[in-house]
């Protein structure tokens, strides 16, 4: 995602009643902050949001939290969260790496990676989100039964998760190389990447994981 600066995209998420200020603070009562007990699902890089927002609306059953560490992608999400009136859905500003201090262990239901950054080059192997050292955040936050979904059109990348992550000692549940001709498309809410690129012609690869 190509970024600009935002000027006031610091102040605007300050004082924004969807984004968690301070999350820390909720550790491990994020139940008091929805007001029920709900499973909660994350998107750890949400972009501008589409998909967690298109989930919060068609699973009124389960709460959302959208993380983006970069307040000036994080601002396009809010001004178009400021049109839904959905009680099941917060946001973050955090970078995934500190999600084991911002959750408490089992908190999570599920984990949801879209179209993370590639990050080509092997010396940047460990800031994709799908590396061993991302896997080991996720599994002191994640229930026991929880999964991890990622889905990109990076075919690199998705080779290297396939690798990874059972490296990391998970299992793949499921996976395949063109979701969109394929059975695990059912239910399917498309990103905002995934759009731009299903429509180029790029078959999205997706895998669910677990421990
Ligand atoms: N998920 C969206 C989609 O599919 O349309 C956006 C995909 S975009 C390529 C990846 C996003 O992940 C970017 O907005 C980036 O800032 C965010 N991101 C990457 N690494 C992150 C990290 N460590 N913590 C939080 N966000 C991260």
């Amino acid at each position: 995602m190509r970024l600009r600066h935002i000027r006031g995209a610091e102040e605007a998420i300050e004082i924004s009643p969807y984004v968690i200020g301070q999350p820390e603070q909720y550790r491990g009562s994020f139940r008091s902050l929805f007001g029920d007990d709900h499973p909660i699902a994350i998107e750890v890089g949400m972009g501008k949001g589409r998909f967690i927002m298109e989930m919060a609306a068609r699973y009124p059953e389960k709460n959302f939290i959208g993380i983006e560490r970069y307040s000036s992608v994080l601002l396009r999400a809010l001004q178009k969260r400021q049109e839904l009136e959905l009680p099941n859905i917060y946001f973050m500003c955090v970078d995934a790496r500190d999600l084991a201090e911002i959750f408490a262990p089992g908190e999570v239901e599920r984990i949801y990676l879209n179209f993370s950054d590639p990050w080509p080059k092997d010396r940047h192997a460990k800031r994709r989100l799908t590396s061993p050292e991302f896997m080991k955040v996720y599994d002191r936050i994640l229930k026991q039964d929880g999964q991890v979904e990622f889905k990109t059109d990076n075919q690199d990348l998705f080779s290297y998760s396939l690798e990874s992550i059972p490296g990391a000692g998970w299992r793949i549940d499921a996976s395949t190389r063109d979701l969109h001709h394929d059975p695990m498309c059912e239910g399917n809410v498309m990103t905002e990447y995934e759009m731009k690129f299903s429509s180029m012609g790029n078959p999205i690869c997706k895998l669910i994981a677990s421990r």
